[in-house]
C-alpha cells in the first residue's frame, strides 16, 4: 500500500502498562495476553488514512528496555509521534509519567506529538486515577489525551490517528 507520510512512533511507559498489547492490537488487531517480555517485537508497521492523507506508522517497543530505565537516544531519534503510557489501575505507573516525559524532553529537541494513554480502560472496576486526573495532567503539560484499552480495542486505533492528526498540522 503506498503512502504519503511514514511517522516514527514511541511507545514509552512503565513495564505492565500495556504497551506490547497496544502495538500489537494496532498492527495485528488482537490481544495477545502473554508474550514474552524479553523476544517482544521491536517494530510493527500499520498504514492508516488520516484526514485523506495515507499514513505509514512505523511503531518501536521497549521490548523490555524500560525494566532498567536505560531506553537509548536511538530509540527516540527521529520519532514524530509519542504514546506515553500508564495503567489505570496503578497509582504508580501514573506517578512516574512525569519523568516519563523528562526523559522524552532531554532526549528530543523537535516539535513532537504527544499522547498520555490511560490503558486498561476495560478495568474500570479497579480503577486508581480517574479519567479527570489523567485529562488535567494533559492539559497541563500540553499532551493529547486518551482512556483505551489493548485488550478490547477501544480507543486504540483513535489514539494513533488522534497523534498523527497533530502531527500532520504541523507538516
Ligand atoms: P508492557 O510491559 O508495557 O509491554 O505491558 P504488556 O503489553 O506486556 O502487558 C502487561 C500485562 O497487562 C499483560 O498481562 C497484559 O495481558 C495486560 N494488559 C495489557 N493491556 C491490557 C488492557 O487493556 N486490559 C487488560 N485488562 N489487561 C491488559
Ligand atoms: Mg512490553
Amino acid at each position: 500500500m503506498s503512502y504519503d507520510y511514514m511517522c516514527k512512533f514511541i511507545i514509552i511507559g512503565d513495564t505492565g502498562v500495556g504497551k506490547t498489547c497496544l502495538l500489537l492490537q494496532f498492527t495485528n488487531k488482537r490481544f495477545q495476553p502473554v508474550h514474552d517480555l524479553t523476544i517482544g517485537s521491536e517494530f510493527g508497521y500499520r498504514t492508516v488514512t488520516v484526514d485523506a492523507h495515507p499514513i505509514k506508522f512505523q511503531i518501536w517497543d521497549t521490548a523490555g528496555q524500560e525494566t532498567f530505565r536505560s531506553i537509548t537516544r536511538s530509540y527516540y531519534r527521529g520519532a514524530a509521534g509519542v504514546l506515553l503510557v500508564y495503567d489505570i489501575t496503578r497509582r504508580g505507573t501514573f506517578n512516574h509519567v512525569a519523568s516519563w516525559l523528562e526523559d522524552v524532553q532531554q532526549h528530543v529537541s523537535r516539535n513532537m506529538s504527544i499522547i498520555l494513554i490511560g490503558n486498561k480502560c476495560d478495568l474500570d472496576d479497579k480503577r486508581a486515577i480517574s479519567k479527570e486526573e489523567g485529562q488535567q495532567f494533559a492539559q497541563e503539560h500540553g499532551l493529547l489525551f486518551l482512556e483505551v484499552s489493548a485488550k478490547t480495542a477501544e480507543n486504540v486505533e483513535e489514539a494513533f490517528i488522534k497523534t498523527a492528526a497533530n502531527i500532520l498540522q504541523k507538516i
